[in-house]
């Protein structure tokens, strides 16, 4: 585990404005001197204006369009995400890339993003059925290529894999693999910090963050539980 770790909870269509913001006050008032790790809150586009935190904790969109303006419909610039006082966004949720999200879209709003300086968390991941074919690599290989085409400098990248088989399932990958994994993904982009996503939970944390290369995870069901997140902080960085 890296020595400053990063929690991030993505809230996905979850709590309202008023709830997100009293979670995040609830949150940042029981971990006050926490400085050994990062957390990030990724509520809803209509909660991130709403978000009041000082660091070590941020707040994330979760996800952007790559043009600045213009006639798209229910979306969201990057400018418009740092006008809310954001630090990160969300680009490559496979829920969105199931939804039709192309590497080269996704290309595009990671490249708007950190054009505006505004940090990506990028996430990857295969799914069962590549598993299975055992086929993981070349897919991880092919998002990270087409993802990160043309992008040169990437420090403000963070990498999140999800495998999609591991989200909201309660299954995650055996250690070795994950091992692995994120070493074949550390490979491909030099310094670069990876996340772990999928089924995080208090009790998997354990195992989890004894996975060496592992730089924080990315939390989706038990970061909308103020207890369980808070839970898995502190197990994080103790
Ligand atoms: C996610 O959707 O990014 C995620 C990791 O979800 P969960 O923790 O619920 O598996």
């Amino acid at each position: 585990m890296n020595k400053k770790p990063i929690v991030a909870g993505n809230w996905k269509m979850n709590k309202h404005p008023k709830e997100g913001f009293s979670f995040v006050d609830e949150i940042q008032d029981l971990l006050l001197d926490i400085n050994h790790v990062s957390v990030i809150f990724a509520p809803p586009f209509t909660g991130l204006f709403e978000m009041n935190v000082n660091p070590p904790f941020y707040s994330a969109a979760q996800n952007c369009h790559w043009e600045n303006s213009g006639a798209f419909t229910g979306e969201i610039s990057v400018s418009m995400i740092k006008d809310c006082g954001a630090n990160y966004v969300i680009i490559g949720h496979s829920e969105n890339r199931q939804s039709g999200e192309t590497d080269k879209l996704i290309n595009l709003k990671i490249k708007s993003a950190i054009k505006s300086n505004l940090k990506v968390i990028f996430c990857i991941g295969e799914t069962l059925q590549q598993k299975r074919k055992k086929i993981t690599k070349q897919v991880l290989n092919k998002q990270i290529r087409f993802g990160l085409n043309k992008i040169k400098i990437k420090n403000n990248i963070i990498l999140a894999y999800e495998p999609v088989w591991s989200i909201g399932t309660g299954v995650i990958p055996k250690k070795n693999e994950l091992f692995e994994t994120i070493n074949f993904i550390k490979k491909k982009i030099n310094k670069c910090k990876v996340l772990y996503g999928g089924s995080v939970n208090p009790k998997n944390i354990i195992v989890l963050k004894s996975i060496d290369n592992i730089d924080g995870f990315l939390i989706g069901g038990a970061s909308q539980d103020p207890n369980k997140f808070i839970d898995i902080i502190k197990k994080t960085y103790n």
